[in-house]
């Protein structure tokens, strides 16, 4: 097992323990705020057994079914707990009703603070824990499973603040309207999250900066070719795929031609990391004088 693995198995078990925690904080208190809470720690765990599974299936190498690679399969889990965080955020808007139209006390609000409250410095820590693991280790998964731990961090923290100033102050209205409001948090993680992944599914091109260190490092490695266009680029979880048409003196051999194309791929791995290189040879015929104009 490696370690990126291993840190996904840590903060699914993490998880667990603080859905515990904060399962038996709305138990014992009735209250809509910690149920909602309770459910966001429901849709992080799903997003933490969701990045283990895509790092174990991503890192597949490609194979004669999928030539391309596995990569892909984290944005389709990604579409999944999309639609359980839909789910999530309707069930707290009813609880937070329900709570509306029949207002109570939590029943037991110190003991359950104490559980939150536990359960709220575990997510803290290991969420900064993850955060700076995943970044070391290089993987998207688990620095995105770490954003969804600290976000559930401060909404937890803000619904114990709100608990106990339920009990202390008995403005009941307080404890739906808190349960509205984690709703609301929970709906916009989804929609970012649904927001990155269907970019990744439409084939969307790289990020304009990554696009403008491409061309460079093109440029800048194609020494002996005249012009390089028609480049596209396209991201699928950790790989780039780039290509584009490379023309040459028509009378330059394919050695000399097949050199250039090693460097500036050389180049571009350097640059980008792990990324997928095609490019298209043509003599100066071709040559379409736009795009990226290399001497
Ligand atoms: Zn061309
Ligand atoms: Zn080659």
């Amino acid at each position: 097992m490696g370690d990126t693995e291993r840190t996904a198995w840590t903060s699914l078990l993490v998880g667990l323990v603080v859905l515990a925690l904060k399962g038996a904080a709305w138990w014992l208190t009735g209250s809509a705020a910690l149920f909602a809470d309770m459910l966001e720690t429901v849709v992080n765990v799903a997003a933490s057994g969701t990045a283990l599974a895509a790092v174990r299936y991503s890192a597949m190498p490609a194979d004669e079914n999928h030539p391309y690679g596995h990569a892909k399969v984290e944005y389709f889990s990604a579409v999944l707990e999309g639609a359980l965080i839909l789910v999530a955020a309707l069930l707290i808007m009813k609880e937070a009703w329900d709570a509306f139209l029949v207002p109570r006390a939590p029943d037991q609000p110190v003991v359950g603070i104490a559980l939150s409250f536990v359960a709220t410095a575990v997510l803290s820590v290991w969420g900064t824990i993850l955060g700076r693991r995943g970044r070391a280790l290089g993987s998207p998964a688990l620095v995105a499973d770490s954003r969804y731990l600290l976000a559930d961090a401060v909404t937890s923290i803000a619904v114990v603040i709100g608990v106990g100033l339920v009990a202390v102050t008995g403005l009941l209205w307080l404890d739906p309207a808190l349960a509205v409001g984690a709703a609301l948090m929970i709906l916009l993680s989804g929609l970012r999250l649904l927001r990155s992944s269907v970019g990744g599914l439409m084939d969307e091109a790289v990020p304009a900066v990554l696009l403008s260190q491409i061309r460079t490092v093109v440029s800048k490695e194609a020494e002996g070719a005249l012009e390089a266009h028609d480049l596209r680029t396209r991201q699928a979880g950790r790989h780039t795929f780039i290509e584009f048409h490379l023309v040459v003196p028509g009378d330059m051999t394919v050695a000399r031609a097949h050199d250039i194309c090693d460097r500036i791929e050389s180049g571009l791995r350097d640059a980008v990391g792990q990324a997928v290189i095609t490019i298209h040879v043509e003599p100066e015929g071709k040559a379409k004088h736009s795009g990226v104009l290399v001497l």
